[in-house]
């Protein structure tokens, strides 16, 4: 058994306090479903593990007409089952349904999630193509991360030590926008060997107004594939083939283990790039 000390404040406040008060001896716990098995493995070794789960206020989910709000705490679930996000981003639901199974998306976290910051997670890379922001609370008080700026490396964050992610921002994406999300799972756990968010806006043309695509799965962090925008930009949707051509440029460090190659990956990612970007188009229009 390992032994440490168990909190389940029922304030945001009272975390900190608590989260300031252990240093790096505490952990916070959402759901558990990646600090557990670490603890289990003896990876992880908290003295003090703070359960963020009784804190309602981080569970709320909220879809607005100009912005969308996921609290830290909001199970996958929560996401992919709100009554009002397919018809404002549909590219939300959508990544919560292809986590796991439904068992995983009852107790995992979206904040969770984007912390632990897994390079096989689904939610860095549908983070990636929102432009979502993060606020984080910490002991010198609260900021505001970009995805972009958020996920640093393997399993790595721009998170600071005492620092606790509350919330994501994502701003309503406008009326003639369409998002996608498509993956290809690992057999067992659902993870991705390769995911491939798109957001896309469109003109009056029906060119591609604003493009972002997120990648996860291919690279050791979730990336945003800049060569595909910016080849696809002001174009159609005969130009998707040819800019999802670049999903894997730039790639410094592929994952790949005996699920799948480098190559596998890198070419999932060119192949599931045109199928998100021909779905997003599709539901733009
Ligand atoms: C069988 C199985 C299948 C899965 N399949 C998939 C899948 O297909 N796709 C996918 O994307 N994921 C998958 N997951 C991951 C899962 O969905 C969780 O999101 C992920 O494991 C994080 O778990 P959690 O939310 O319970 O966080 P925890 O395990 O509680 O925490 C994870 C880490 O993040 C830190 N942390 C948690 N919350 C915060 C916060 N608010 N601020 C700062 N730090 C924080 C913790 O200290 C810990 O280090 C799977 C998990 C399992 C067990």
């Amino acid at each position: 058994m390992i032994p440490f000390d168990y909190h389940a404040p029922k304030t945001l406040q009272k975390a900190m306090r608590l989260v300031r008060e252990h240093g790096d001896d505490a952990s916070v716990l959402a759901g558990g479903h990646s600090l557990i098995p670490l603890m289990k493995l003896r990876f992880a070794a908290p003295a003090v593990v703070i359960d963020l789960g009784g804190i309602g206020g981080l569970k709320k989910v909220t879809a607005g007409h100009e912005t969308i709000t996921i609290g830290a705490l909001a199970t996958h679930y929560a996401v992919e089952s709100h009554r009002l996000l397919p018809g404002k981003c549909r590219l939300l639901p959508e990544t919560a349904s292809e986590i796991g199974d439904v068992q995983v998306r009852n107790r995992g976290t979206v904040g969770g999630s984007i912390a632990h910051a897994d390079p096989a997670a689904d939610w860095p890379a549908a983070m990636l193509a929102l432009n979502a922001q993060f606020d984080i609370a910490g002991p010198s008080g609260e900021r505001a991360v970009a995805a972009s700026d958020f996920f640093v490396g393997l399993f790595t964050t721009a998170l600071q030590a005492g620092e606790v992610l509350t919330r994501i921002r994502i701003a309503t994406p406008p009326e003639n926008s369409g998002g996608a999300y498509v993956k290809m799972r690992q057999s067992a756990s659902g993870f991705a060997l390769a995911g491939v968010a798109a957001q896309v806006a469109l003109d009056s043309a029906g060119n591609c107004a604003s493009v972002a695509v997120g990648v996860t799965g291919v690279a050791s962090v979730a990336y945003r594939a800049h060569a595909v925008e910016d080849a696809l930009r002001g174009r159609g949707l005969d130009a998707i083939a040819e800019a999802a051509a670049h999903a894997a440029d730039g790639v410094e460090e592929f994952q790949e283990d005996h699920h799948a190659s480098a190559d596998y990956r890198a070419h999932l990612a060119r192949v599931f790039a045109q199928r998100a970007l021909t779905r997003a188009f599709e539901r733009a229009t």
